[in-house]
C-alpha cells in the first residue's frame, strides 16, 4: 500500500500516520528522518545534502528525489510506505511519478486531512516557554500549574515569535496557498482522498481505515 499523507501543520498527521505504520506495516518515511539516515551513512546524496544544508542553503529537488528514491527502493518498501512531508510541489511529485513508474510502484492513496485553518490558530499560538530553564507549556495542552508561570522556578513564560498569531497565520497562510496546486493534481490523478480533519482522532482514523481496508 503505498501512500501519501498530506495536512497542515496541527492537522495531525503525525498522529494519524503513527497508528497507519502501525496497523499496516509499512515504513513512514518523512523527509526529515531521510535527510537525517542519508547523512548519517554518508551516502554520496547524504553528502551532497549535507553541504547545502551547511551552508544554509535549500537542498536542490534533484537531490532530494534522488534521496527519496534511494529511500523506496530498500526492502522495507517492498510491501508500501507512508510519504510525509514529500512531494511539496507539482514538479517534485512528477519526479516522484516517474521514480515510482520506474521501481514498478505507483500511488495507491494521498490522504489529505483537511482542516479549517482558522481552527489551527489556537493550537498552533499556545505554546510557551520559560527563558530560565527551557520548560515548555501548552494553553491548551500542557498548562502549567499557575497561568503565565513556570512550574519550576517560577519565571514568567514567554511566547516565541514563530508561535505568535500573525507569524502562525502568515505561515497557514503560505501553507495553504502551497498545497493547492499538489491537491489539485493529485485530485486529476484520481489518488487524492479528502478526509474532515475537524473531529476527533479516532473519527478521522475510522475514515482511514474505511479507505484502506481494516486489519
Ligand atoms: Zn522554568
Amino acid at each position: 500500500m503505498n501512500l501519501v499523507l498530506m495536512g497542515l501543520p496541527g492537522a495531525g498527521k503525525g498522529t494519524q500516520a503513527a497508528k497507519i505504520i502501525e496497523d499496516y506495516a509499512i515504513p513512514h518515511i518523512s523527509t526529515g528522518d531521510m535527510f537525517r539516515a542519508a547523512i548519517k551513512d554518508q551516502t554520496p546524496l547524504g553528502q551532497e545534502a549535507k553541504s547545502y544544508m551547511d551552508k544554509g542553503e535549500l537542498v536542490p529537488d534533484e537531490v532530494t528525489i534522488g534521496i527519496v528514491r534511494e529511500r523506496l527502493a530498500k526492502e522495507d518498501c517492498a510491501n508500501g510506505f507512508l510519504l510525509d512531508g514529500f512531494p511539496r510541489t507539482v514538479k517534485q511529485a512528477d519526479a516522484l511519478e516517474a521514480l515510482l513508474a520506474d521501481l514498478n510502484k505507483q500511488i495507491d492513496h494521498v490522504i489529505h486531512i483537511g482542516v479549517n485553518p482558522e481552527k489551527l490558530v489556537p493550537r498552533l499560538t499556545g505554546r510557551r516557554i520559560c527563558p530560565t530553564c527551557g520548560a515548555t507549556y501548552h494553553v491548551i495542552y500542557n498548562p502549567p500549574k499557575v497561568e503565565g508561570v513556570c512550574d519550576i522556578d517560577g519565571s514568567a513564560l514567554v511566547q516565541r515569535e514563530d508561535d505568535q498569531e500573525e507569524t502562525v497565520r502568515r505561515r497557514l497562510e503560505v501553507n495553504v496557498a502551497q498545497a493547492q496546486p499538489l491537491i489539485d493534481f493529485y485530485a486529476e490523478k484520481g489518488y487524492l482522498r479528502n478526509l474532515d480533519g475537524d473531529r476527533p482522532i479516532n473519527e478521522v482514523y475510522s475514515d482511514v481505515q474505511a479507505l484502506l481496508g481494516g486489519q
